[in-house]
């Protein structure tokens, strides 16, 4: 296999043990098949595959690349595939309400937190798209660009914030904070404890009712059936990967050896709803962000 090949092989992998929920219906998107939010994941892991592929042949390090452009023109792809040529008819404001929320309340395009990169990243390379008519045209001016990306940045953050203005749908606020509190992610771990949590999120309209749903799942959970449990089980990994993460903060790592021994204890007494308790406990403690005021859009 071509290194270029077994790295492709790499990107779906992270996608999968990052996200054991890979295959759920993702809340805030149209109703999606399974297939649909797989084939979602495959273009956005092949689109960093093809970015690999393109920074060696510019003698770049692709992990040299800035993050929020390395998944904006991941993003990108899904969404140039999803949207087509009739997206240039849409209202920015519409096509990334969540990147359009960060920047009317004074996000800027160097300080998005890593919750939003994604969204914010999109709305970058769409804008860069724009601006200088295609696609073709962002990537060879990429090279020039990456010379000297932080002053770029900061040279186009005031046209991109202009382009963002305007009204956002209904929904932006409470999706972006949702999004920023890590909340789809979180609900793809404890929907087998609480398997009405989309619904209650679908009902959220206001932006402050976002702590109601927090309470809502904060325990203490169900007793878990047998199907749930197999599912806990499985979504362990997450927590597995916190432990092991380096570079991040130790306190998390050690948390997350913490809790794992914890629930392994649990898992042998047949102690399920301490199990279940120990495992909410660690969704809440090691995925729900603690952001400062500042970040917080
Ligand atoms: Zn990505």
């Amino acid at each position: 296999m071509k290194r270029t090949t077994a790295l492709l092989v790499v990107f779906l992998g992270v996608a999968g043990i990052a996200n054991p929920a890979i295959l759920l219906p993702v809340i805030g998107r149209p109703p999606m098949t399974s297939q649909d939010y797989f084939l979602c994941i495959l273009a956005h892991e092949t689109a960093h595959w093809a970015t690999l592929v393109w920074a060696e042949e510019h003698g770049l390090s692709y992990d040299a690349l800035p993050w929020l452009l390395r998944e904006g023109l991941a993003e990108f792809t899904l969404f140039a595939l999803s949207f087509g040529p009739h997206r240039d008819c849409v209202a920015p404001t519409l096509l990334h309400p969540v990147a359009a929320v960060w920047a009317q309340r004074g996000g800027g395009l160097a300080d998005a937190p890593n919750e939003l990169v994604y969204d914010v990243g999109l709305s970058l390379v769409d804008f860069l798209v724009r601006k200088y008519y295609l696609f073709g045209n962002v990537l060879r001016l990429l090279p020039s660009f990456l010379e000297d990306w932080n002053a770029r940045l900061a040279e186009w953050e005031g046209e991109w914030r202009e382009w963002l203005r305007g009204e956002v749908p209904l929904s932006a606020p409470v999706s972006t904070r949702l999004r920023v509190e890590n909340a789809f992610y979180v609900i793809s771990l404890v929907e087998p404890l609480f398997p009405d949590v989309r619904d209650v999120v679908r009902e959220i309209t206001a932006e402050e009712d976002v702590t109601w749903f927090w309470d809502s799942i904060s325990g203490p959970p169900p007793t878990p059936t047998p199907d749930a449990l197999g599912k806990l089980r499985e979504r362990e990994c997450v927590f597995r990967l916190a432990a092991q993460r380096e570079g991040g903060p130790p306190e998390i790592r050690e948390q997350a050896q913490e809790i794992l021994a914890r629930l392994a204890q649990h898992w042998e007494a047949g102690d399920w709803d301490a199990y279940a308790a120990a495992y909410l406990e660690a969704v809440l403690a090691l995925l729900k962000p603690a952001l400062s005021a500042e970040e917080m859009p």
